[in-house]
């Protein structure tokens, strides 16, 4: 391990970062990375999906590439406090409450039902350590080095990286990815603080080590109900209080909210819409939450022995020391790039929650796809009108392309096909039929411009739904396809026909 000691003097200093420099270059030797006098083809600052898919692709076409993460393991939100454990406790908690509610009827009699939380929260850690260290054989696999430590900008074209194990190094390269993505949202105005014990984020959230009596969940949004989903099938008495009129965040489909909210109700999920949460003060072991209503006036006080605090992320460039190379942010602290992920500085792209769009992991992985493209091949490809959004809870949500308001609000003509599990075979038998398949297709000439599915598998099943708008689909198109019988899917294939002739089953 590197031991920087402390400088009293300039010259001491400048001595101390010489040596550590060496050391640091003999260091990288050891482990086959690049001295600084070898620049590499291109580094990637930040190891999330966006930046390790960008690099592995980026070392496939044949680029000396170098991955630098300061986290300490490679999957960066996604696979350390995101999608990956929050994805473990929802299928984790869904069989404990399917088992506990639902599996009588089913003919299967258990007794003695009961909730380990502490081996659930281990099966959910292990989900995470197997797929982080997969990330770093992925890298051995493809000539990657991995440089543990937090970048910042010299200049444009030279990185300096304070090393987690202590000391410090600089590496250089033509071209340089940002992928530093994006952090909790703190509540504004700092009226309420996060300790991540008692009044905790999604982060916090993932790891109670009991279950809250009641947990106020701040924010209807996708983290909001998947974590408000969790801590409610574990036995919490669940309130979600959202400033809209509606709930699922930017993006869903009005009429999909709407029973979507009637499905978490009917779970015991409790909704306060159009209502502002103002405050949170911690006193005597709970907390009291003040609210009111989102127009002003009409004051309420909550109490709750957590809050979760789920009103947005924000990109994240702390540290990064972006004036050194000059690259340019917009007023949300976004990093400003081009249809071809270029900053304003030439040999810097950027990728992921850290610029414009979703904030999605697989959003982030099209980007370091298509971004290394542009460097090794001069093109790539990302279609911003065909990503997914999934929120997996049960039934999932999941949607491609426009909504109905959208649709509406841009006066384009267009035909609703709507087809529900309730008369689909699979889901009849599978005692799970809660849901519709929803089709949004353009009048004039039956092409798909929206597919919005609430039900079972709902995330797995929109990959057809995108694949139809990504090509152009018609609804006539995926309803002459032949689906497998019996399947979720063939609901699918009937909203299809729905929206340009009549479905067979409904
Ligand atoms: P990140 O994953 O945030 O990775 C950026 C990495 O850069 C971090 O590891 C950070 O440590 C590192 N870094 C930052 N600055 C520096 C620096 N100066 N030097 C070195 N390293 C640095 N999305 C989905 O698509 N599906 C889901 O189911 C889903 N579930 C989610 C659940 C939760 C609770 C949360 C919080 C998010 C979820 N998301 C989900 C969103 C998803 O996690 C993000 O969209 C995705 O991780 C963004 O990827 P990224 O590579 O842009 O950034
Ligand atoms: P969000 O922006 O989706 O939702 C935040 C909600 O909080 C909004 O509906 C907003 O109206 C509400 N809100 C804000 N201030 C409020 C206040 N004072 N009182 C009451 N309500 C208030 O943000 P999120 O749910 O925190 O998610 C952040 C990001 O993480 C999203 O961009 C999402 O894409 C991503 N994510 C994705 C998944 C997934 O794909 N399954 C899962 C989790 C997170």
């Amino acid at each position: 391990m590197l031991q920087v000691q402390k400088a009293s003097s300039r010259a001491a200093a400048r001595r101390l970062r010489q040596s550590a420099s060496t050391q640091v270059g003999r260091w990288q030797q050891q482990r086959g990375i690049a001295t600084p006098s070898e620049p590499y083809d291109a580094i990637i600052i930040g190891g999330g999906p966006g930046g390790y898919v960008a690099a592995i692709k980026a070392a496939q076409h044949g680029l000396r590439t170098a991955c630098i993460e300061k986290r300490g393991s490679l999957g960066g939100t996604c696979l350390n406090v995101g999608c990956i454990p929050s994805k473990a406790m929802l299928n984790n908690s869904h069989i404990y409450h399917q088992t506990k509610h639902d599996i009588q009827r089913r003919g299967i009699d258990v007794s003695n039902v009961s909730l380990n939380l502490p081996v659930m929260l281990k099966a959910k850690e292990d989900a995470v350590t197997g797929l982080t260290k997969g990330i770093e054989t992925l890298f051995k696999q493809n000539k990657v080095d991995y440089i543990k430590g937090a970048a910042s900008f010299v200049s444009p074209t030279k990185v300096s990286v304070k090393l987690n194990d202590g000391g410090e190094t600089e590496v250089e390269a033509k071209n340089i990815i940002i992928a530093t993505g994006s952090e909790v949202a703190p509540f504004p105005g700092g009226s309420i603080t996060i300790d991540e014990e008692q009044i905790v984020s999604s982060t916090g959230a993932l790891a109670l080590k009991e279950v809250p009596e009641k947990l106020v969940v701040i924010g209807g949004g996708i983290i909001g109900l998947e974590m408000g989903s969790v801590w409610s099938r574990l036995g919490a008495q669940v309130t979600v209080v959202e400033f809209l009129g509606g709930i699922g965040g930017a993006g869903i489909d009005e009429e999909i909210a709407k029973q979507f909210q009637r499905s978490l109700t009917k779970q015991g999920l409790k909704f306060l819409l159009n209502t502002k949460v103002i405050s949170a003060e911690k006193k005597d072991g709970k907390v009291y939450i003040k609210t009111e209503s989102a127009k002003g006036g009409k004051e309420e006080t909550l109490d709750a022995d957590v809050v979760l605090v789920a009103v947005g992320r924000r990109p994240y460039t702390d540290g990064l020391n972006l004036e050194a190379a000059g690259v340019e942010l917009d007023n949300k602290g976004r990093i400003v790039i081009d249809d071809q992920f270029n900053t304003s500085v030439k040999g810097i792209k950027c990728i992921g929650d850290v610029t414009f769009g979703p904030m999605l992991a697989h959003k982030a992985e099209e980007e370091g796809i298509a971004a290394v493209e542009y460097i090794a091949k001069g093109h790539g490809h990302v279609n911003y009108h065909a990503i997914p959004s999934v929120v997996y809870t049960h039934p999932e949500v999941a949607w491609v392309g426009k909504t109905e308001q959208e649709l509406k609000a841009a006066g384009v003509k267009y035909k609703v096909g709507k087809f529900p599990f309730a008369a689909n075979s699979r889901a009849k038998t599978n005692l799970d039929t809660e849901g519709t398949v929803k089709f949004l297709t353009e009048a004039e000439t039956d092409r798909v411009l929206g597919v919005h599915i609430i039900g079972p598998n709902a995330g797995e099943m929109i990959a057809e739904g995108v694949l139809a708008v990504e090509y152009g689909a018609s609804a006539e198109d995926i309803a002459r396809t032949t689906h497998a019988h019996p399947t979720l899917s063939e609901a699918f294939k009937e909203a299809a026909m729905a929206a340009y002739d009549k479905p067979i089953h409904f």
